[in-house]
């Protein structure tokens, strides 16, 4: 098959793969119809970590990519819930679907959960078919969905949800979203939803800031003033719930400044291994902070039935769009940030 191919840092190649097979019998093959690419995907374009892992120009070759959906093409004998022919969407990462955290839900807590398309354990699904470990779990229908509320629901509109429910917003109270990629603009529109009088966005780049205001956010530029400037909005008394979106560093560490006494910041951004918060900062304003990588399977009973029925929009996040073969300019064109881009499709086919 062809397949985008992580050959090295910023080194992603269109090129020649072995087809997968099916790995277990709870394993089913997708034929991927369309993929998009995430803002964690950059930590391991631009050679950074994620987790205990460095990608380097020794990191063996693997299929990248975690957001994807496709047609069931192959499905193992201990698949239920999926027949050949269904059209699905897959959630980003899985675990094993035989240990007990996996057979209560709790996918991510599976010793053997990962993601796609990070390494040469599970292979991402950029790619013209890809196997799909514990698919009863991990699969979803998108009968009714379009391919784009289908690609937000593999991971990013799951994130955002994640991310911004464990800050604790309250009906009436006041959120702020740090970083304005994808997941920060769906948690500026979920926070309204969820009932925040007052939703402050921030990030450094101008049409990013613009989209959370159009959302009706109040928006700022980060900066040393930052912080001065949220204390002024609040009358004094910072932020109740904080969501750290990107995992920028700069923007790590903006959160704590901003949030009020007995408030919660909650982080979903993949950090390098040296970043790290103020203790001081959470100790004296009694200041809860979570961190966390999403279950994306255990956030779709909340989500899908609010992109049905419309109260979630996530509209105008997708700005442009390639075929496969042009993954290696889909890659630099989305770390650029140019060219207004905020999230990208890829078409396979
Ligand atoms: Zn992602
Ligand atoms: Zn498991």
């Amino acid at each position: 098959m062809q397949a985008l191919v992580f050959n090295g840092p910023r080194d992603i190649r269109y090129e020649s793969y072995p087809d997968p097979e099916l790995r277990s019998a709870n394993s089913a093959i997708l034929k991927v119809e369309s993929c998009s690419i995430c803002g964690s995907d950059l930590h391991m374009y631009h050679g950074a970590h994620i987790g205990k892992t460095q990608y380097g120009e020794d990191t063996p070759n693997f299929c990248v990519g975690h957001e994807f959906i496709g047609e069931v093409v192959e499905a193992g004998s201990d698949v239920h819930g999926f027949k050949v022919g269904d059209k699905v969407l897959a959630a980003g990462g899985t675990g094993c679907g035989t240990c007990q955290q996996c057979l209560t839900g709790n996918v991510w807590s599976c010793r053997k959960s990962t993601a796609f398309g990070l390494g040469t354990e599970l292979q991402g699904g950029q790619a013209e078919y890809v196997n799909v470990p514990n698919a009863d779990r991990t699969l979803y229908s998108t009968d009714g969905l379009t391919t784009e509320q289908s690609l937000l629901l593999t991971d990013g509109m799951a994130t955002a949800y994640f991310g911004l429910t464990r800050a604790d917003p309250q009906p009436g109270g006041t959120v702020a979203v740090v970083g304005l990629g994808p997941i920060g603009i769906i948690a500026v529109e979920l926070a309204f939803l969820l009932g925040a009088s007052k939703v402050f966005a921030i990030d450094p780049v101008a049409s990013r800031r613009e989209m959370a205001a159009k959302l009706g956010a109040t928006v700022f530029a980060p900066g040393p003033d930052l912080g001065g400037q949220i204390m002024q909005a609040t009358g004094g008394s910072g932020v109740q719930s904080v969501f750290e979106a990107s995992g920028a560093k700069g923007a790590i560490n903006s959160v704590l400044p901003l949030v009020a006494r007995q408030g919660t910041a909650s982080f979903i951004g993949i950090p390098e291994p040296d970043d790290a918060l103020s203790l001081p900062l959470i100790m004296f304003k009694n200041v809860t902070v979570r961190g966390g990588i999403c279950d994306v399977q255990n956030m779709w009973p909340h989500l899908v039935p609010l992109v049905q029925s419309g109260r979630i929009k996530a509209e105008g996040l997708f700005s442009h769009h390639f075929d496969l073969s042009e993954g290696a300019e889909a890659y630099r064109l989305f770390d650029s940030r140019e060219d207004g881009v905020t999230k990208v499709t890829i078409s396979v086919d």
